[in-house]
């Protein structure tokens, strides 16, 4: 395809050509059916491949534990800002926060119209440019769940290290890296994501949960809220996200075709890496705000010298070829959202862009 341009947008985002590709093939007959996967029941033997096959995939990827259930849920991920509480926020139970930015505070506020919640950490005074080392996050040994961001999508912060809370269950909101990295599931009781960055299209969440997590689960509430009825059967309670779910089952095919979650974790090493390197050796020129041991290797943020230059940053890269650079209306400045399908090339491009760009601007 000649004229793909590179996506940096952050989510939706980039996927997959091939995986595009394929969906394109299959669309109209999915495999000689006579009918598109959209068209045909999900309980049929065609979609119930597809919905396994996805499940499987993401199992194998993230080596998902045989103790974890693996969901799919509509309302993004948003939706489980406020699950999570229903579920395990009951009468005299405390839900602790890790308040690392834009989305964890929007799981904070959720939390606190459902129940009680506190907030056990918070990197504001930091303008939330850094991520708190394990031992900074001090949690009751009662509290219901520890809940954190572990990617700020719009602040640019990534957890690299994540805390051992013991037996109080860890919760990460894991949207904007999720199949990037390897997941410590000894650490992690529930690590959660919308899908719409590095698996699919939009208006899901994946949620990987402890089975004894579940157990605990409230069980008075409705049907689709509840994690006990998703998970004992299998997110085919209602009629799933049928089309989502193909599409992550072609990307998730693809992870697998190019190496795993290994080759993808290096790119995003590398891809990320270049950006950054770009913005380091620029002598001050363009600043990443970010905490170096904080830094995204999805999403990448930096600044110019004024708002004008910025605005004729993205406007400029645009013209050359590189989309959703703008950084979140809340922030400004710029932002690369390099996801799983971004190409190194992309990557590569971009950092000679800007290097271009401060020779003609500086
Ligand atoms: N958490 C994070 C870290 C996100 O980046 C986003 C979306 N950008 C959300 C939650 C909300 O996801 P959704 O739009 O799928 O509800």
């Amino acid at each position: 395809m000649k004229n793909r341009i590179f996506n940096f947008s952050a989510g939706p985002c980039t996927l997959p050509l091939s995986a595009l590709e394929k969906a394109q093939k299959d669309f109209v007959d999915y495999q000689g059916a006579g009918m598109s996967i959209i068209e045909m029941s999900h309980r049929g033997k065609h979609y119930d491949k597809v919905h396994f096959e996805a499940i499987a995939n993401i199992r194998e990827l993230l080596s998902v534990p045989e103790d974890f259930d693996i969901m799919f849920i509509q309302g993004g991920a948003t939706l489980q800002f406020a699950m999570v509480p229903m579920n395990f926020l009951g009468a005299g139970k405390v839900g602790e926060y890790v308040n690392t930015g834009a989305w964890a505070k929007k799981a904070i506020a959720d939390g606190k119209k459902i129940g009680e919640t506190k907030v056990i950490w918070s990197g504001e005074d930091k303008n939330f440019t850094v991520m708190p080392k394990p031992l900074d996050i001090k949690f009751s040994a009662d509290a219901a769940f520890v809940h954190m961001c572990s990617n700020e999508t719009i602040g640019g912060i990534e957890c690299h290290d994540f805390p051992d809370t013991g037996s109080v269950p860890l919760i990460a909101d894991m949207s904007s890296h999720i199949m990037s990295r390897p997941i410590d599931f000894s650490k992690i009781d529930m690590a959660y994501g919308g899908v719409q960055k590095n698996l699919g299209p939009a208006g899901m969440a994946v949620v990987i949960m402890k089975k004894s997590l579940v157990e605990k689960a409230n069980e008075n509430l409705p049907a689709y809220l509840s994690y006990k009825i998703h998970a004992s059967k299998d997110s085919l309670y209602n009629t799933p996200s049928v089309f989502v779910i193909y599409i992550m089952k072609l990307t998730t095919d693809w992870v697998k075709e190019i190496g795993g979650l290994k080759a993808v974790e290096n790119l995003a090493i590398s891809r990320s890496g270049l950006v950054y390197e770009a913005i380091d050796n620029s002598g001050g020129w363009y600043s990443c705000p970010v905490d170096k041991n904080s830094r995204s290797r999805m999403n990448v943020v930096w600044r110019l010298p004024s708002e004008d230059l910025e605005k004729k940053f993205i406007a400029e890269a645009l013209d050359a070829g590189f989309s959703g650079l703008k950084g979140h209306r809340s922030v400004g400045g710029c932002r690369a959202s390099m996801y799983n399908a971004m190409p190194l090339e992309g990557a590569k491009k971009l950092a000679e862009f800007m290097v271009r760009f401060k020779q003609a601007n500086a």
